[in-house]
């Protein structure tokens, strides 16, 4: 599967930990291009998982994406975006530089996520994946309705095989 993206624009990655978000936007963008809410966690605190900075962690992780999108440059937000009011910040943020906004769901079985989970060196464990995984029920249902340039939902089989190419 192929999918286009524009540059400039923004593509928002949504989807529970362990889906393969940044694991798809190494193989598919620019490193320079992907802007993670954890690494962001890590710039601030020296820890991937510091939940205790969040707040700052994503005001950091909005500055970047908006100062890059100011910069007319492609913009790929790698977190996990299944919280409504964190789709929508995105997309504000977007509008206000006049970039399209494609929405790239990843559409993994729980099983999966948990699997994919267990293989890497951060876990974050059963509960928090099932929690995300609800919430992603509740974001397949909702996106169509957000508005987005552009929605593209990946199954698992998807997630290895789709290449994307920028315009
Ligand atoms: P988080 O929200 O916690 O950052 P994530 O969605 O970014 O999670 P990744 O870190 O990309 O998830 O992937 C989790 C693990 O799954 C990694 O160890 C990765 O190697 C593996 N993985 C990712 N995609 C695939 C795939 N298509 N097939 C098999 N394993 C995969
Ligand atoms: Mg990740």
């Amino acid at each position: 599967m192929r999918v286009m993206v524009p540059e400039p624009s923004l593509v928002i990655l949504c989807g529970p930990a362990g889906s393969g978000k940044s694991t798809f936007a190494v193989r598919n963008f620019p490193e320079t291009a992907v802007v993670s809410s954890d690494r962001c966690r890590a710039m601030i605190a020296d820890d991937e998982a510091s939940l205790r900075v969040s707040r700052d962690a994503f005001a950091l992780f909005h500055e970047i994406i908006e100062l890059r999108l100011r910069h007319r440059r492609l913009t790929v937000a790698d977190s996990t975006a299944l919280h409504p009011d964190a789709r929508r910040a995105l997309r504000t943020i977007a509008r206000r530089s006049g970039a399209p906004v494609t929405a790239v769901v990843f559409d993994v079985p729980e099983a999966t996520c948990r699997l994919w989970d267990a293989r890497r060196e951060r876990k974050v464990g059963t509960a928090v994946i099932r929690r995300q995984w609800e919430m992603l029920q509740d974001a397949l249902r909702r996106i169509p309705g957000e508005g987005y340039e552009q929605t593209v939902i990946l199954s698992e089989a998807d997630v290895a095989k789709t290449r994307v190419e920028v315009a």
